[in-house]
C-alpha cells in the first residue's frame, strides 16, 4: 500500500499581488518580516528593512501610527530603492489608518499591502466608515490588503453579540469555541464587506491570529475550509529564544504540512542585542525544513556524545553554517540551485560515515580513540581524508570547490558568465 510521504498540495487560494511579489495561488510561500524601529527614523527604518531584505525577508512590515510615520514612508522606499533593495513595503495601521492614509497620499502610494485589524479599525458608529475608507484608498490606489483579526483585539461588539447568541442556544458551545468562531467571523465578515465596498478578492489576505498553538490550528483550518483567501500565518506574540521557535513551529508546520498558508511571519522577540533577522531565519529554516523551499544549504550535525571529547565538531560544524549563509547571497546570483546543497558533520565512526554519504557533502571526524582521520565522503563516496590542523580550511574549501562545479554560473544577457571563476 502505498504511503503519502511529505506536505500535502496547498489548498487552492486567491493570487495576491503584493509589489513585486505574488502569493497565494500556486506561488511558494512568502516569508515576511517585521521593523521594531520608529517608522519616523527614516535612517534606522531604512537600515533595519534593509537588513532583513538581506537576510531573505520577502515582504517588509512597518508600523504606521503617527502623521510623522506616514510622512517618513515615501523617504524610507526612496531610500530603499537607491541602495537597491526591492522589497514591498506593507503597512501597519490601526485605528487612525483611515485619516493617515487620507492625509498622506505619498504613504498610500508608496506601501505595496495595508493591514488594517478588524477589532481596532474605529469604535462605535465610526467603525464602519473607517474600515470603508481605508478599503476604498486601497482599490484606488491598487493596493494589496491583510485584515488581520486578533485574539487580542478582538472586535468586542461581535464577541459580544456571538456570546448572547451563544446562550440562546439549546446546546451552548464553550466560551473558547464562541471566541474563535468570532475571530473566523471577524476575518470572513470584513472580507466579504471589502468586496462589497470595491475591493478585489484577489487584493484580499486573511489572517486570525491567536497566541495558542492548538487554537491557531483550529482557527486557520477553519478558515481554509470556510475561504479561499489568500492567508497569511503567524502566531501571535510567540516569544523569546526557543519558546518562540517552537511554538511558532509547531503551530505553521502543523498548518502547512496540511497546505495550508501562502506567506509566515514568526513573531519572535528578539533577546537583548539579538538582531531581528533572526525571525527571518527561523521562518526560512522552518520552510526548509519541511522540504517547502530551499534557501541556503543546511548542516546536518550529530548531536555528540561521549565518543566526541572535544568541541571540534561543534565549531566545525557552526563554521561551516556560518559560511554557507555568508556565501548564500553571491551564491544565489552565481551559482542558482546552491540553496539544495546538504552537508553533514558528524562526530564519529558511528554514524558519521552513513549520515555523510546521504549528503551531497559529509565528514566523519574521529570520536574518542579513532585514528586522527576524517574521511570526507562527496555524493556518497569517499573522496579523500582530512588530517591536521586545517580540517576546517580544507572541508570549506571542499565545499567551495562542489558549489563552482556543480551549479551552473548565471549567464547575463550578453551571455557572458557571471561567474568569477570561469
Ligand atoms: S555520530 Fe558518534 S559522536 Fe555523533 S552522536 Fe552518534 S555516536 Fe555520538
Amino acid at each position: 500500500m502505498s504511503q503519502s510521504f511529505g506536505p500535502a498540495p496547498r489548498r487552492s487560494t486567491r493570487s495576491v499581488k503584493v509589489g513585486n511579489v505574488m502569493l497565494g495561488g500556486d506561488a511558494p510561500v512568502v516569508v515576511q518580516s517585521m521593523t521594531n524601529t520608529d517608522t519616523a527614523d527614516v535612517k534606522a527604518t531604512t537600515q533595519q528593512v534593509a537588513e532583513l531584505w538581506r537576510a531573505g525577508s520577502e515582504l517588509v512590515r512597518i508600523t504606521v501610527n503617527t502623521r510623522e510615520a506616514a510622512a517618513a514612508v515615501p523617504k524610507i522606499a526612496e531610500r530603499l530603492a537607491m541602495i537597491g533593495a526591492v522589497v514591498p513595503l506593507i503597512g501597519d495601521f490601526h485605528y487612525n489608518g483611515h485619516q493617515l492614509l487620507a492625509a498622506e497620499p505619498a504613504c498610500a502610494e508608496a506601501l505595496a499591502k495595508y493591514r488594517i485589524n478588524p477589532g481596532n479599525v474605529g469604535f462605535g458608529k465610526k467603525r464602519d466608515s473607517q474600515f470603508a475608507s481605508i478599503v476604498e484608498l486601497a482599490a484606488r490606489h491598487g493596493k494589496a490588503v491583510r485584515i488581520g483579526a486578533n485574539w487580542g483585539s478582538l472586535d468586542q461588539a461581535l464577541a459580544t453579540r456571538m456570546m448572547d447568541e451563544n446562550a440562546a442556544r439549546a446546546e451552548p458551545w464553550d466560551a473558547g469555541r464562541v471566541l474563535r468562531e468570532a475571530l473566523i467571523r471577524s476575518a470572513l465578515d470584513s472580507a466579504e464587506r471589502a468586496v462589497e465596498i470595491g475591493l478585489p478578492a484577489d487584493s484580499i489576505v486573511l489572517s486570525a491570529k491567536v497566541s495558542g498553538v492548538q487554537e491557531l490550528i483550529a482557527v486557520y483550518r477553519e478558515l481554509a475550509t470556510r475561504s479561499n483567501f489568500a492567508l497569511h500565518l503567524g502566531l501571535t506574540e510567540a516569544g523569546m529564544g526557543s519558546k518562540g521557535i517552537v511554538a511558532s513551529s509547531a503551530a505553521l508546520a502543523v498548518l502547512m504540512q496540511e497546505g495550508i498558508g501562502d506567506t509566515i511571519r514568526i513573531s519572535l522577540t528578539p533577546e537583548p542585542g539579538q538582531s531581528r533577522t533572526a525571525e527571518v531565519i527561523v521562518a526560512q529554516e522552518l520552510l526548509q525544513t519541511l522540504g517547502l523551499r530551499a534557501f541556503t544549504p543546511l548542516v546536518t550535525a550529530c548531536p555528540g556524545c561521549g565518543r566526541t571529547t572535544s568541541e571540534f565538531f561543534q565549531q566545525l560544524a557552526q563554521r561551516v553554517q556560518a559560511h554557507v549563509r555568508e556565501r548564500m547571497p553571491e551564491w544565489k546570483m552565481r551559482y542558482p540551485g546552491a540553496e539544495n546543497l546538504t552537508l553533514a558533520v558528524m562526530g564519529c565512526v558511528v554514524n558519521g560515515p552513513g549520515e555523510s554519504r546521504h549528503a551531497n557533502i559529509g565528514i566523519s571526524l574521529p570520536g574518542t580513540g579513532e585514528a586522527p582521520a576524517a574521511p570526507v565522503f562527496v555524493d556518497g563516496e569517499k573522496t579523500v581524508t582530512l588530517r591536521g590542523e586545517h580540517i576546517t580550511e580544507s572541508f570549506i574549501q571542499l565545499i567551495d570547490n562542489y558549489v563552482q562545479s556543480h551549479y551552473s554560473p548565471q549567464v547575463n544577457d550578453h551571455g557572458d558568465s557571471n561567474c568569477a571563476t570561469s
